[in-house]
């Protein structure tokens, strides 16, 4: 990951927006990825826009989606496993529909756990 390349050591978390497309070993292609724990987290956009599926642009939701999968990253860095809850922010994506399903933000769950975590 190039991030980790950049030196700004007084950053808490590094993200990078990807307008390429991205995947994953075992997985055909990811939306995103974190270190877990980590400062690093990408998130990869083409498969975020309606244009990708041949579908008339949607730049409100090229935004939802984008910032939805950004804070499930950012989850991850602040050490957030995958929620089962299908409206959390942190339920795994596996396709867009789930994306669009999710809300923006953390379930009760999730949210004190990243409480603990400071
Ligand atoms: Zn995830
Ligand atoms: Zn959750």
């Amino acid at each position: 990951m190039r991030l980790r390349r950049l030196d700004m050591p007084q950053a808490h978390r590094l993200l990078r927006l990807l307008d390429q497309d991205c995947y994953a070993p075992g997985l055909n292609f990811v939306f995103g990825q974190a270190m877990a724990g980590g400062r690093d987290a990408v998130v990869a956009l083409p498969r975020l826009r309606q244009e990708f599926y041949g579908l008339p642009e949607d730049e409100m939701l090229f935004q939802e989606r984008a910032i939805k999968e950004a804070v499930h990253e950012l989850g991850h860095t602040y050490g957030l496993g995958h929620c089962p809850n299908p409206r959390c922010v942190m339920h795994f994506s596996n396709s867009l529909a789930d994306t669009d399903i999710k809300g923006a933000t953390f379930c009760e769950k999730c949210r004190a756990e990243l409480n603990l975590g400071n």
